[in-house]
């Protein structure tokens, strides 16, 4: 029998609280009106059984907010108190409860901009705290099980939701209610089984230390709108995009990102007027590649791959913060 004095000591996991449903309140069954962000980050902790039979736990409330109210300053500002939190040698973790609206967001630009290896796992709910089948706790305990575990270190940032471990290079919500809400462009890289993570597969984008933007001193990052392109585009929409004094568009596409003749007249203009524009797709799956359905090299512009318009987003921000050169925004775009 070990003797207590021989038993490894737990892992510290410190969850940092954002607000969210999984901080939400009244809803009577699964009734899908309440308020999201009401619930303190303590008190979601202090109510899961066993939780600290798996980590050493600490918490502390970032903000209490509905996620769909999150923006570049707040993203911003949540990764200098998770890159700070990891910095001290007595943590080992970090547990991220987040809604589930703009998660992926958030996860990707964590990704991107922590040069930490120590687990960074993202975690929300999709019924309110108490709800009948409320899904936090559950997620909650998957999520500091993931942190907690060595296997976690080195993979970026997760997300973990529905007992499946998402790479936020690749995590989608793709449900409105539902508690399997979120989805994987390629699947999830691991599930939890017995509380314990299982992964599958790696994710193979830059990110983390090897990102071109790993704990670069970024203090507020360019304006990057977003337009769901369509035959007929009154010129007048992007134009307003410009006189916003926006850097950047993603611009969503048909198909495999394909941009209406007229539109393209209209793009590659704003592209010669210094706006960095991304072509992505309204289709939930695959690539939008380099000159395949749009002539990108003539018109200017830059091939979003596999990343939807959000996440793209995110990325095209900081690509900005480097270069507004669309040849070089590509390189970018085919590396991370
Ligand atoms: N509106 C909520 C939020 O994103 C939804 C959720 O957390 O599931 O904050």
């Amino acid at each position: 029998m070990t003797s207590p004095a021989n038993r490894t000591p737990l892992p510290h996991v410190v969850v940092l609280g954002t607000g969210g449903t999984i901080a939400g309140s009244g809803a009577a069954a699964a009734d899908t009106s309440y308020v999201a962000g009401v619930i303190d980050v303590g008190s979601l902790v202090r109510a899961i059984p066993g939780i600290d039979a798996l980590a050493r736990i600490d918490y502390r409330q970032i903000c209490q907010i509905d996620s769909c109210d999150m923006d570049f300053a707040r993203q911003l500002q949540i990764g200098d108190v998770v890159r700070g939190t990891l910095a001290d040698p007595d943590v080992d973790a970090v547990v991220l409860t987040h809604g589930t609206d703009t998660m992926e967001e958030t996860a990707y630009l964590l990704h991107l901009t922590i040069s930490s290896d120590k687990p960074i796992v993202l975690v929300g709910a999709m019924r309110p705290a108490d709800a009948i089948s409320a899904d936090g706790p559950g997620n909650l305990l998957a999520a500091v099980a993931t942190a907690a575990s060595p296997l976690s270190r080195g993979c970026g940032v997760l997300v973990v939701l529905d007992d499946q471990i998402h790479s936020a290079r690749h995590l989608t919500k793709k449900h409105t209610t539902r508690v399997g809400a979120f989805g994987s462009t390629h699947g999830p890289i691991g599930e939890i089984v017995a509380r314990r993570p299982r992964f599958h597969t790696q994710p193979l984008r830059r990110y983390g230390a090897d990102s071109m933007f790993a704990d670069a001193p970024i203090t507020n990052l360019p304006p990057v709108e977003i337009i769901v392109g369509r035959a007929g585009m009154p010129p007048a929409l992007l134009a307003a995009v410009i006189a916003s004094g926006a850097a950047g568009l993603m611009y969503v596409g048909h198909g495999h990102g394909t941009v209406p003749v007229d539109v393209q007249d209209l793009l590659a203009q704003a592209a010669t007027e210094g706006l960095a524009i991304v072509r992505t797709t309204r289709v939930a799956g695959g690539t939008v590649a380099r000159n395949g359905a749009v002539p990108d090299d003539r018109l200017g512009l830059i091939a979003g791959d596999d990343l939807g318009a959000e996440k793209g987003r995110i990325l095209l921000a900081l690509a900005l913060t480097h270069t507004r050169d669309p040849l070089q925004i590509q390189q970018i775009f085919d590396t991370h």
